[in-house]
């Protein structure tokens, strides 16, 4: 019987304990409704505007969401609406694509160190490094002695990062396989959506346990204490949403920003006309 998800905001498994996804509701059945959460949602928004500026001004930390999801999953939309009132300047989102053939001459890390947030900014991957132990677990693009090693080498390489301030946060938006027939359907029937559908996807679809299986492997074998992973309901988007802005918010509060000291004096300057 999966968790209701009445209490508990995101659900964060224990750091390397074994992940069964089917203990985890896709959909939130707890006593928030949806307009108190889009509220409360707005509330976090407009306090991650000044974190976010704080983050910027002290230049001494990052911050890396990681958003990783089935198709349809809503990693877009998630962006989309956490981050409406940020400052662009301060944000860089990249969606991680098959890799190019210079790509593939690399280290599967190569393309996304070079990703990482500077110090100042917050980072977000849509898609991610993790695509190195799903999509290609799943379809055997490289052989299995190869991806199993993989998880260590991902807890190594997030080890440095945040060794080197950069703070890491990573969502699992978990959708039901109805709610993505339901949201495929939608994008079927309206031509403006018809973009966003691809017969591919349905191929994927078919592969839905392989994936879970892969991707509790993923939730159990790289949720660390530094970097860990939360399994977010994402069957209803405004609860998804709301999660992951207050999660992100809480995360910046406990990152010590502050502005940086002025210089000395500035009671007494004049600007010249
Ligand atoms: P979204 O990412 O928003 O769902 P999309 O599925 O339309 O958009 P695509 O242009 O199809 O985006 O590119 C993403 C594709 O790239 C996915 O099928 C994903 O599995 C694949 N991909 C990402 N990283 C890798 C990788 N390391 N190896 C192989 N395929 C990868």
């Amino acid at each position: 019987m999966a968790r209701k998800n009445q209490d508990i905001d995101v659900l964060t498994p224990k750091p390397l304990s074994t992940v069964n996804l089917s203990d985890y509701a896709t959909r939130y059945e707890g006593d928030m409704d949806k307009k108190t959460a889009k509220a409360l949602e707005q509330q976090y928004e407009e306090r991650l505007f000044t974190l976010q500026e704080m983050l910027y001004a002290q230049g001494k930390k990052a911050l890396l969401i990681v958003l990783q999801a089935m198709d349809a999953g809503g990693k877009d939309s998630t962006i989309k609406h956490v981050f409406d009132y940020v400052n662009p300047q301060g944000i860089h989102v990249h969606s991680f694509k098959v890799p190019t053939a210079e790509e593939l001459a690399h280290d599967f890390l190569w393309r996304i160190h070079k990703r990482t947030p500077a110090k100042g900014y917050i980072g977000i991957f849509n898609r991610s490094h993790y695509e190195d132990v799903l999509v290609v677990r799943v379809n055997n693009l490289v052989p299995k002695e190869v991806w199993k090693e993989r998880y260590e080498l991902i807890n190594n390489f997030e080890r440095i990062l945040t060794e080197n301030g950069t703070h890491i946060l990573k969502f699992y938006l978990h959708l039901s396989k109805e709610e993505q027939r339901e949201r495929f359907q939608d994008r079927l029937d309206r031509p403006e959506k018809n973009w966003k559908f691809s017969k591919g996807d349905l191929a994927v679809r078919e592969q839905w346990d392989d994936y879970m299986r892969a991707y509790e492997d993923v939730l159990t074998k790289c949720n660390t204490e530094y970097a860990p992973w939360h399994i977010v309901p994402a069957d209803r988007k405004w609860y998804r949403n709301y999660v992951i802005t207050k999660r992100i918010v809480e995360e910046l509060e406990n990152m010590g920003l502050a502005y940086p000291e002025p210089e000395d004096n500035l009671d007494d300057v004049v600007i010249p006309d």
